[in-house]
């Protein structure tokens, strides 16, 4: 039994690196040790505990976690500092050889935190409690409302694939999920405490249902039954999990948005050999296909990465001219950092920093034009805009169905309203569309 009256008016700082799935992960933090009476600190308050959830994605992101983590000690000198999260995992030593930490939780014993506070008593010396990544099995349950109206779900954790660049198999455990039920559970609550988007997320979504022999599919089928729910989005999913069946279900459903995530990494089959990802380029045109013939306006992001281990210029070309004739909104471009421990290191040749630049922009210039284009092919249509809170002075902001950023003059009545709009042209900087409210 955990002693709770040690917690009584403590006071809580709280630090997140990296994806959405941590930031609902330390807000899960949050609530647990908000019930047993501990509040966040306020502007100019020493804090007792400190949490600090880490992300290993590049070497910056790591670099970035060690700066924070020094940041914290120092201005927070006699809280009971815990890490956890990615890097956590994979560098457990050394992140608690960092001075002034007590205690490094893997990603197994993330959701036991509690236990890990003891009686607040700063330790001598950081202490490092892990397990092996093929040990980690539990599932976490979280669901966090972001900044701004949505909230995530986490519906499942880890990954079996390996691809040749990730660690996150090695962060995060084996493909692990909630069970249905305790999901639309956790809808049902969202949809209580007048919640009207919920984004799915995980790690690999499309593997939903290896530790409880249900599918991804069941799972969406029962999520769109929740009443008061209006909009679901699905994060990110691999294209070979995407299946047609799952297309054809979201262009009928009620709540799921003609909006998808799908992480392409390369346009060349080569590389995507040499990355060991799943499928080949004729696989993810076919789905591209599937959903514009089923969701004609559908919105779909594409993540790329450029720059792998063994991408030659004639390989990049090929991916270029791929994603040219595709037909997709946007690309998420990310520059390969080299993960220690992973496949992609046996690959001998390197791509030059300058080049990775090079690369990159010439894809961020091309996304730009695909979105632009989206963009403009929505002007002077009507549309449903699910609102979101502003800051004071500046004007409100929603998207559409198919993720169509609106701008409208800022009314508080509409934080979290579905409004009825039509579209007109870009706004000043060009990264949304002016709305007026259709009567
Ligand atoms: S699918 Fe590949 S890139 Fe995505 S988390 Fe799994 S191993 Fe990493």
């Amino acid at each position: 039994m955990i002693d709770t009256s040690v917690f009584q008016d403590k006071k809580a700082v709280f630090y997140t690196l990296g994806c959405k799935l941590n930031f609902s992960e330390t807000s899960t933090i949050g609530k647990m040790l908000k019930e047993v009476g501990v509040r966040t600190v306020r502007k100019g308050e020493k804090a007792d505990i400190c949490v600090v959830n880490t992300c290993s994605v590049t070497e910056v992101a790591d670099k970035k976690c060690r700066q924070a983590i020094h940041r914290l000690v120092k201005n927070h000198p006699d809280a009971f500092v815990v890490v956890t999260g990615c890097y956590a995992q994979l560098k457990p030593e050394q992140v608690a050889s960092i001075e002034g930490v007590d205690v490094v939780l893997g990603a197994e014993q993330k959701g036991d935190l509690m236990k890990y506070l003891g009686d607040l008593q700063k330790h001598d010396k950081g202490e490092a409690v892990t397990s092996a990544f093929k040990d980690i099995r539990s599932f976490a349950p979280s669901c966090s409302r972001g900044d701004r109206t949505r909230y995530f779900l986490k519906v499942q954790d880890g990954c079996d694939y390996f691809c040749s660049y990730c660690t996150i198999p090695f962060a995060r455990g084996r493909s692990r999920n909630g069970r249905i039920a305790d999901l639309v559970e956790q809808a049902y609550q969202v949809a209580a405490e007048g919640g009207k988007e919920i984004v799915i997320t995980g790690v690999n979504i499309g593997d939903f249902g290896k530790s409880t022999g249900e599918t991804f599919f069941d799972l969406i089928k029962e999520l769109d039954k929740v009443e008061g729910i209006e909009r679901y989005r699905i994060s990110s999913i691999e294209p070979n999990l995407l299946t047609d069946e799952i297309i054809e279900f979201v262009a009928q459903s009620r709540a799921f948005m003609p909006h998808f995530h799908i992480p392409l990494q390369s346009g060349c089959d080569e590389v995507l050999k040499l990355m060991r990802r799943r499928y080949d380029t004729a696989l993810f045109a076919h789905k591209i296909k599937k959903i514009k013939e089923v969701m004609p306006h559908a919105f779909i992001g594409v993540d790329v990465i450029v720059g792998t281990r063994g991408e030659t210029e004639e390989h990049f070309n090929t991916t270029y001219e791929f994603l040219k004739g595709l037909d997709v909104t946007q690309l998420h471009v990310f520059s390969y950092s080299e993960r220690p421990g992973t496949q992609a290191l046996k690959i001998d040749y390197i791509v030059s920093p300058e080049e990775k630049h090079r690369r990159s922009q010439l894809l961020l210039n091309l996304s730009e034009e695909k979105t632009h284009a989206f963009y403009a092919s929505h002007i002077g249509k009507e549309a449903l805009v699910l609102m979101e809170k502003s800051k004071i002075g500046k004007p409100m902001h929603g998207f559409t169905a198919d993720y169509v950023r609106v701008e409208l003059e800022r009314n508080d009545s509409w934080d979290n309203q579905l409004l009825n709009v039509r579209m007109g042209e870009f706004n000043e900087d060009g990264t949304a569309l002016k709305g007026s409210i259709i009567s």
